[in-house]
């Protein structure tokens, strides 16, 4: 439901209204699937707007984003993810090799730094991390820390129309808004789940952490990382779930991965 709807209806009803705004997984979240398409194309407008920021022409780049966009679809087709149609899940690269992060804003709008891209040694790897972020956004990370955050005094603010700068103001707090531990390990859970339909190994993203604690990230600690359960917990973790859940896939499909390393700018 909309909190804007609740213009229309009584205080009482609000109160009930709210306790009423739950997700398909059951989750009270204030914000709608629509707010959280809105918030993702604000966030990501605002986001390229930085002329610093080089994003790779997804028209000129067609082969590199074709890539991505396959190992996507595996993903999407799991039968995992909860709002598979409601969000574009839409992939940019951006030029920077110094950056090693990946993220996904709600909504479902996806970002690879070059940075991590080249760090990654393989498809199943590359899989795990963009599972990890697609995780964030369908299991709606942010709006649910933003409801806990701003809970119902942003629903007091728009029902009695002191809702100017509103959505400025959650645009801001999206972006700086750190997922709690929770979110992370479940993040790296779902990971695994939409893997495992497929032939690729389930447990990619254990790959990435593990090469982390092989080779330190040097100066760059990504975001997920900075505050968040130790890799070594990670990789224990996502490699249980995978031998929990039975998944069979082995593939890491290195020489195609290695093949698209090469033709990134
Ligand atoms: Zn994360």
């Amino acid at each position: 439901m909309s909190f804007r709807n609740l213009l229309l209806i009584s205080f009482g009803a609000m109160l009930t209204a709210v306790v009423s705004c739950r997700d398909k997984d059951g989750d009270i979240n204030i914000f709608s699937i629509q707010d959280d398409l809105t918030f993702g194309a604000q966030v990501s407008a605002e986001f390229e707007k930085d002329s610093a920021l080089v994003v790779l022409d997804s028209a000129s780049y067609t082969t590199q984003y074709a890539y991505l966009y396959q190992i996507r679809n595996q993903i999407l087709n799991s039968g995992q993810i909860v709002y598979k149609n409601e969000f574009p899940w839409r992939i940019r690269i951006i030029r920077d090799d110094s950056v090693l992060n990946a993220f996904c804003t709600p909504g479902g709008y996806i970002y690879f730094y070059t940075g991590i891209l080249k760090y990654l040694e393989s498809e199943d790897q590359l899989a795990g991390v963009m599972g990890h972020e697609m995780a964030h956004a369908d299991k709606r990370h942010s709006t649910d820390a933003m409801t806990r955050e701003f809970g119902l005094s942003v629903l007091f603010d728009i029902v009695f129309g002191r809702n100017q700068g509103q959505l400025a103001r959650i645009v801001a707090g999206l972006k700086q808004l750190q997922y709690s531990r929770e979110a992370e390990s479940e993040a790296d859970d779902y990971s695994v789940s939409y893997l495992c339909p497929t032939m690729l190994d389930a447990a990619g993203a254990a790959g990435f952490f593990e090469k982390l604690l092989a080779t330190g990230s040097g100066t760059n600690v990504p975001q997920f990382l900075s505050t968040h359960p130790s890799p070594e917990n990670r990789v224990q973790r996502i490699i249980d779930r995978k031998s929990t859940l039975g998944c069979t896939g082995t593939n890491k499909n290195i020489a195609a991965y290695a093949a698209f390393k090469k033709i990134l700018p």
